[in-house]
Protein backbone atom coordinates (compact mmCIF):
# COMPACT_ATOMS: atom_id res chain seq x y z
CA UNK A 1 0.00 0.00 0.00
CA UNK A 2 1.60 3.29 -1.21
CA UNK A 3 2.16 6.15 1.46
CA UNK A 4 -0.29 9.02 1.87
CA UNK A 5 0.47 12.34 1.28
CA UNK A 6 -0.35 13.90 4.43
CA UNK A 7 0.61 17.52 5.74
CA UNK A 8 1.08 18.81 9.81
CA UNK A 9 -1.40 20.58 10.45
CA UNK A 10 0.83 22.90 13.15
CA UNK A 11 3.86 23.91 10.66
CA UNK A 12 2.83 22.85 7.30
CA UNK A 13 5.29 20.89 6.99
CA UNK A 14 4.44 17.53 4.59
CA UNK A 15 4.68 14.08 6.90
CA UNK A 16 6.49 10.85 5.92
CA UNK A 17 5.81 7.64 7.17
CA UNK A 18 8.55 6.19 9.39
CA UNK A 19 8.99 2.83 11.39
CA UNK A 20 7.69 3.79 15.22
CA UNK A 21 11.13 3.34 16.22
CA UNK A 22 11.64 7.13 14.81
CA UNK A 23 9.82 8.63 17.41
CA UNK A 24 9.72 6.18 20.17
CA UNK A 25 13.47 4.79 20.20
CA UNK A 26 12.04 1.43 21.38
CA UNK A 27 12.49 -1.48 18.24
CA UNK A 28 10.03 -3.66 20.25
CA UNK A 29 6.82 -1.08 19.61
CA UNK A 30 6.45 -1.81 15.82
CA UNK A 31 4.18 -0.11 13.62
CA UNK A 32 4.46 2.99 11.63
CA UNK A 33 3.77 6.22 12.32
CA UNK A 34 3.26 9.30 10.12
CA UNK A 35 6.02 12.30 11.58
CA UNK A 36 6.23 15.64 10.24
CA UNK A 37 9.41 16.39 8.22
CA UNK A 38 10.45 18.96 10.57
CA UNK A 39 10.07 16.72 14.17
CA UNK A 40 11.73 16.14 16.54
CA UNK A 41 11.28 20.55 16.06
CA UNK A 42 7.79 19.69 15.32
CA UNK A 43 6.39 17.15 17.57
CA UNK A 44 3.66 15.90 15.82
CA UNK A 45 2.69 12.14 14.51
CA UNK A 46 0.53 10.02 14.24
CA UNK A 47 0.06 5.93 14.03
CA UNK A 48 -1.54 3.69 11.24
CA UNK A 49 -4.25 1.27 11.32
CA UNK A 50 -1.91 -1.77 11.91
CA UNK A 51 -1.00 -3.53 8.35
CA UNK A 52 -1.73 -0.99 6.96
CA UNK A 53 -0.48 3.00 5.80
CA UNK A 54 -3.86 4.51 6.60
CA UNK A 55 -3.05 7.10 9.58
CA UNK A 56 -5.42 6.60 12.36
CA UNK A 57 -6.33 10.27 12.59
CA UNK A 58 -4.96 13.81 11.85
CA UNK A 59 -0.98 14.54 13.28
CA UNK A 60 -1.15 15.60 16.40
CA UNK A 61 1.05 17.26 19.01
CA UNK A 62 1.72 15.58 22.44
CA UNK A 63 -0.70 17.90 24.47
CA UNK A 64 -3.47 16.64 21.77
CA UNK A 65 -1.70 13.28 22.04
CA UNK A 66 -2.67 12.86 25.55
CA UNK A 67 -6.07 14.05 25.60
CA UNK A 68 -7.37 11.20 22.74
CA UNK A 69 -5.88 8.89 24.95
CA UNK A 70 -7.69 9.82 27.75
CA UNK A 71 -10.61 10.23 25.55
CA UNK A 72 -10.84 7.07 24.44
CA UNK A 73 -9.99 5.90 27.81
CA UNK A 74 -13.39 7.33 28.90
CA UNK A 75 -15.46 6.96 25.82
CA UNK A 76 -14.40 3.04 25.43
CA UNK A 77 -16.09 2.69 28.94
CA UNK A 78 -19.33 2.96 27.48
CA UNK A 79 -19.62 -0.01 25.06
CA UNK A 80 -16.56 -1.97 27.31
CA UNK A 81 -19.77 -1.96 30.13
CA UNK A 82 -22.00 -3.12 27.50
CA UNK A 83 -24.19 0.42 28.29
CA UNK A 84 -24.28 0.36 24.51
CA UNK A 85 -22.64 -1.86 21.60
CA UNK A 86 -19.81 -0.74 19.94
CA UNK A 87 -21.20 -0.14 16.86
CA UNK A 88 -23.92 1.82 18.65
CA UNK A 89 -21.30 3.68 20.98
CA UNK A 90 -20.05 5.11 17.75
CA UNK A 91 -23.42 5.74 16.55
CA UNK A 92 -24.23 7.88 19.28
CA UNK A 93 -21.36 9.97 18.96
CA UNK A 94 -21.59 10.71 15.72
CA UNK A 95 -25.58 11.78 16.80
CA UNK A 96 -24.55 13.87 19.89
CA UNK A 97 -21.98 16.58 17.59
CA UNK A 98 -23.96 15.79 14.04
CA UNK A 99 -20.90 14.13 12.53
CA UNK A 100 -21.64 11.68 9.80
CA UNK A 101 -20.52 8.15 10.94
CA UNK A 102 -17.18 8.27 9.28
CA UNK A 103 -15.91 11.20 10.97
CA UNK A 104 -16.71 10.10 14.03
CA UNK A 105 -13.52 9.04 15.23
CA UNK A 106 -10.95 9.94 18.45
CA UNK A 107 -8.31 10.58 16.20
CA UNK A 108 -9.90 13.41 13.88
CA UNK A 109 -10.92 15.40 17.37
CA UNK A 110 -9.24 18.38 18.20
CA UNK A 111 -8.75 19.45 21.64
CA UNK A 112 -12.00 21.41 22.02
CA UNK A 113 -13.84 18.11 20.20
CA UNK A 114 -12.20 15.85 22.68
CA UNK A 115 -13.40 18.02 26.03
CA UNK A 116 -16.88 17.73 24.40
CA UNK A 117 -16.80 14.50 24.34
CA UNK A 118 -15.17 13.61 27.41
CA UNK A 119 -18.12 15.89 28.90
CA UNK A 120 -20.96 14.13 26.64
CA UNK A 121 -19.58 10.85 27.64
CA UNK A 122 -18.83 11.18 31.26
CA UNK A 123 -22.82 12.50 31.79
CA UNK A 124 -23.43 8.35 29.91
CA UNK A 125 -21.41 6.56 32.36
CA UNK A 126 -22.52 8.82 35.52
CA UNK A 127 -26.21 7.91 34.31
CA UNK A 128 -25.45 4.23 34.30
CA UNK A 129 -23.62 4.16 37.47
CA UNK A 130 -20.13 3.30 35.48
CA UNK A 131 -17.50 5.38 37.71
CA UNK A 132 -14.90 7.39 35.36
CA UNK A 133 -11.67 5.60 34.51
CA UNK A 134 -9.04 7.30 36.92
CA UNK A 135 -6.94 10.01 34.86
CA UNK A 136 -4.02 9.64 32.69
ZN1 LIG B 1 4.99 20.01 11.86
Amino acid sequence: MKAKKIRCPYCGSPAFLHDASFVYHDKSNGGQLYVCSRFPVCDSYVGVHPGTTLPKGTLADKSLRRKRIRTHKIFDQIWMNGILSKPDAYRWMADKFCLKLKDAHIGNFSEYMCDQLILEAARVLKNNHVPLPLAV
